[in-house]
């Protein structure tokens, strides 16, 4: 029962990593502060970094991580099967993430250097969306927690539950931080989507995109900005490549 008198039923969750670090999940187990509230909200049918045990009845997957081998192919399919409310969790399972910079290379190279030459099944990353239908997307790398927490209280409560549409720059400028252009680096926080109080830029760290591109962005202006700062188109494009959130962007010939 809660204050107001009435009792919410608890959300069965299910979570589940594939190609990734695990970082995401680690975000929900780690912020202490919250965790008691957060798991009273949940009912944890299936997360391993919080709990041993395992049951298959869950309504909401988070799924963290890209898909890079056949096996996650049918794994993920049957994750689909079940869950009413399937997420993609974190920038990994959005736009593929980090993992995707491998796609740049013949697979066979990438088993080369990446691997040292050893017999491994791998393939291209995809993201989540590439294999089955995404219900909810929750990038950053990692997911910011406060903004997790947001949304399945939405979920719980029936509630409209939303991203931010205005880029980085927004939350950037009201921390007063210096902008990391007039220091002659290229940022990408114009064009990605808020949501992490502008983390990187308030460490002096230009934003890579990892929560893909904010609503609306006005990509030439942007070319325009990094060309009058006279900073590197190439350069650009390499950030823009880092997490592959930015394809449709990344293929525009400037
Ligand atoms: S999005 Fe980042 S933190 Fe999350 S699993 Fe992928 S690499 Fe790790
Ligand atoms: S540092 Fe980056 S995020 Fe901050 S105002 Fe400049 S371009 Fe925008
Ligand atoms: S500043 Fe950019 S790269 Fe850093 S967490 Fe935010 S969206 Fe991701």
């Amino acid at each position: 029962m809660n204050h107001l008198g009435f009792k919410l039923d608890k959300v069965k969750v299910g979570s589940f990593d594939f190609t990734c670090c695990e970082g995401c999940q680690l975000q929900l187990a780690n912020k202490e502060s919250t965790l008691p509230e957060f798991l009273g909200l949940i009912d944890i049918r299936n997360f391993r970094e919080i709990s041993s045990e395992r049951h298959d009845d869950y309504d909401i997957a988070l799924v963290e991580g890209s898909i890079t081998r056949s096996d996650e192919i049918e794994r993920l399919k049957a994750i689909r099967a079940q869950a009413k409310v399937l997420v993609a969790f974190g920038t990994c399972a959005c736009f593929g993430g980090v993992n995707s910079l491998k796609n740049r290379i013949p697979q066979e190279e990438a088993i080369r250097e990446v691997y040292d030459g050893k017999k491994i099944e791998t393939m291209p990353s995809m993201k989540i969306s590439d294999i089955v239908e995404v219900d909810l997307s929750i990038p950053g790398c990692p997911v910011s927690k406060d903004e997790v927490e947001r949304i399945m209280v939405g979920i719980v409560t029936r509630s409209a539950v939303s991203l931010p549409k205005y880029p980085v720059c927004v939350e950037c400028k009201q921390k007063l931080n210096t902008c990391l252009f007039d220091l002659g680096e290229i940022c990408l926080g114009p064009i990605t989507r808020a949501g992490c109080d502008a983390v990187c830029p308030t460490g002096k760290t230009a934003c890579l995109g990892c929560r893909g591109p904010a609503e609306d962005i006005n990509f030439p202006s942007f070319e325009e900005l990094v060309l009058d700062r006279k900073l590197s188109i190439s350069d650009m494009k390499e950030k823009l490549g880092f997490y592959n959130g930015f394809g449709d962007y990344l293929d525009h010939e400037s």
